[in-house]
């Protein structure tokens, strides 16, 4: 089926959610996306920090298909071998004690948020029901967290909301005393560095003195690493570069590999009053999906890590050193790039895709999600495709 033939009929059947590009993707391996006439695209987005091993990792792929031959899905009534496999390797790798498989990041911060509301229950009973989460942040689009993101333009005509979310902005340890500081609180959840918000890492000071704020007062410390975490930083969570223990982590973006997958990863404290009946998901930890992720898990090992974090070591200078580039942030390859005041990024990706390049953007930045399994070839042709496109501007 032909390019327009594809868009138009999505264009009739979809609700226009999104605003797409005029690329119609058929297949892909490893770094390369292509096309059904053959025109081929470097992939600088992994499907928005998804496909951590690029497109059809051969390994991955044999688990993935494996599985499906063998049982797809039983629901959660019966035991199958991989969701169990997956949440020890999560333990193993976190630190924390338990998992709850969903199937998505807002799914996950969901029952992230469902974790801390009932331990505060069980502990405190009720009033004291308050999630405090950042200013520019994301957390998802349910309504919960939708409510929980702090960004204006996503919620409008989308009320009324739930109740007992508050924001304060990043970096001021005041604002969040004074908002969480009468005993009604009982959760702080934050992404260590806001994706969405334009690829913006936290300042290691402010995260320690939150999660100082928490535990004196026994409000869980939720870490949204929905974006960051599964390698995309350099390390297995960004926790670990940030030096943080959570009472609960949120994972779902490159956990999977490619397929839909949310984690709640909780450490025992939290995690102790979820008892039978008081979460569910019918396709939560199914078992292709877990089958897969397990291949994603297992392959970051030190040395896949030190490979993430050595692409980005030479990645990062050399795109500071781009034409109309004023900064870079973010974390490992997790990247954004601001450019000069009325250099549109939009215009930025738009002219990098006609020249064979995928990137995203985050608010007012070009933003950069490779496949972790990056070389310095790809890394290379990557800048020097945005060098061309950024001389032309
Ligand atoms: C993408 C994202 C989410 C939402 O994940 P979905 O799978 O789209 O529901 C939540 N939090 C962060 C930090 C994200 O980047």
């Amino acid at each position: 089926m032909n390019r327009e033939k594809v868009m138009d009929r999505d264009d009739a059947c979809l609700m226009h959610t999104y605003a797409r590009s005029p690329v119609v993707i058929e297949r892909g391996e490893g770094m390369v996306a292509r096309d059904a006439s053959g025109k081929t695209y470097l992939d600088f987005t992994s499907g928005i920090g998804v496909n951590s091993l690029g497109f059809a990792d051969p390994e991955w792929v044999r688990a993935v298909a494996g599985q499906a031959a063998m049982v797809q899905h039983t629901s959660n009534l019966y035991y199958t071998a991989p969701c169990g496999r997956l949440a020890r390797r999560l333990c193993q790798r976190t630190g924390l004690d338990r998992v709850f498989f969903a199937n998505s990041g807002a799914e996950a911060n969901e029952g992230a948020i469902k974790c801390a509301r009932k331990y505060s229950a069980d502990h405190y009973g009720e009033g004291r029901s308050r999630v405090v989460s950042l200013a520019n942040s994301f957390h998802g689009r349910t309504l919960a967290t939708l409510t929980a993101t702090g960004q204006d333009a996503f919620h409008h005509d989308f009320g009324p909301f739930p109740e007992d979310f508050v924001y304060v902005p990043a970096g001021d340890p005041d604002a969040l005393a004074a908002a969480a500081g009468d005993g009604r609180t009982c959760a702080v959840l934050m992404e260590l560095v806001q994706g969405e918000g334009g690829v913006v890492a936290l300042d290691p000071d402010y995260v320690h003195q939150v999660a100082e704020f928490c535990a004196a007062r026994d409000i869980l410390l939720i870490v949204d690493e929905v974006q960051t975490g599964v390698g995309r930083t350099g390390t297995f969570l960004a926790c670990e570069n940030y030096h943080l223990r959570p009472d609960i982590v949120t994972l779902a973006k490159g956990l999977g590999g490619g397929l839909p997958i949310g984690a709640v990863v909780a450490g025992e404290k939290a995690a102790a009053g979820m008892g039978p009946g008081s979460h569910g998901s019918t396709f939560g930890g199914n078992p292709v999906v877990c089958a897969g992720a397990c291949v994603v898990v297992d392959r970051m090992d030190e040395e896949f890590l030190r490979n993430v974090q050595d692409q980005a070591a030479a990645l990062w200078p050399a795109l500071r050193a781009l034409p109309h580039v004023v900064g870079v942030t973010g974390l490992g390859l997790m990247i954004g790039i601001q450019f000069e005041p009325g250099l549109r990024a939009a215009d930025v990706r738009a002219a990098c895709e006609r020249r064979g390049l995928l990137v995203l953007t985050a608010k007012d930045r070009l933003r950069l999600l490779p496949p972790l399994i990056l070389t310095r070839a790809d890394a290379e042709k990557a800048v020097s495709i945005l060098r061309k496109v950024l001389q032309g501007f």
